[in-house]
């Protein structure tokens, strides 16, 4: 079974959802796909009804909190369950240098001793750069820069599904046009947005260096995306969200469109 159980649709700043981060599953290996901001990546695990036992694969995509900073709980935990002997087996992180110094900074200084010896023998981290291929829950990873404009680096992913469908994750900034030639055609894209498209002058994603429904349907579009993953959301019509972001969606891209709730289920 291939699939994404959804941890998380909200942007940076959100109350009403948790901040977009997921678990692509195949046939029960999961590669949790960054953290959100807090201890909630561990209710939100147990509410998909997976046992944190079984990731031992972590990728993340950037420094910022919204995607960090469930690491913490998360390692906790972890490092907690193998000294109970409920953890077998190692955990690996996919991400760049500087978002693994500030991990292994914050651990070294709040951990419980004994944590920190178990997390040393433990943890294994992966340094990310672009065009490197890991194998991951028997997937063959290869890891994307995404171009962001600020002064970070951000990495996103692609692969081919067992399925042998192509799917990519794009972090939570607006495709790059350096990789408009990785994404043609692809048959699954997990794309950030923002707002909708009449919302633009309310909550200007572009200076955020995010988008609006319609830039990321157009773009996706002109690249012949066959199914389109939409997320990293505002959270101001929450509970509208699913309907009227798909509405605008489908006036410029043809293919499928998902914008999920948190805890829903995507079958890849
Ligand atoms: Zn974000």
């Amino acid at each position: 079974m291939e699939r994404i159980l959804v941890l998380g649709t909200g942007g940076g700043l959100t109350l009403n959802c948790y901040n977009t981060c997921f678990l692509l599953e195949n046939n029960e290996k999961y590669l949790l796909v960054d953290t959100g901001a807090g201890a909630q990546i561990l209710n939100q695990i147990q509410n998909v009804k997976v046992d944190l036992n079984n990731i031992h694969d972590i990728f993340i995509s950037h420094k910022h909190v919204d995607h960090l900073l469930g690491i913490f709980p998360l390692l906790r935990v972890i490092c907690q369950n193998i000294y109970k002997n409920k953890y077998a087996g190692k955990v690996n992180i996919y991400c760049a240098k500087e978002v693994r110094k500030i991990i292994e900074e914050f651990i070294l200084q709040t951990f419980h001793g004994m944590h920190i010896d178990i997390y040393h023998e433990n943890v294994i981290f992966h340094d990310i750069q672009d065009g490197q291929e890991y194998s991951i829950i028997d997937y063959q990873v290869k890891i994307l820069n995404l171009y962001p404009k600020e002064d970070i680096v951000q990495f996103g992913f692609q692969t081919k599904l067992s399925n042998g469908k192509s799917f990519a994750f794009l972090g939570d900034i607006p495709c790059s046009e350096k990789n408009y030639d990785k994404i043609q055609n692809a048959d699954w894209v997990c794309h950030e947005v923002f707002c909708m498209e009449a919302e633009n002058e309310i909550f200007q994603p572009h200076k955020i260096n995010h988008s609006t429904v319609k830039d990321v349907a157009e773009n996706m579009q002109k690249l012949g995306v066959k199914n389109l993953i939409l997320w990293h959301t505002k959270d101001n019509c929450i509970q509208q969200r699913k309907e009227l972001y798909t509405q605008e969606a489908k006036q410029y891209f043809s293919g499928n469109v998902y914008v999920p709730n948190d805890l829903e289920v995507i079958e890849l």
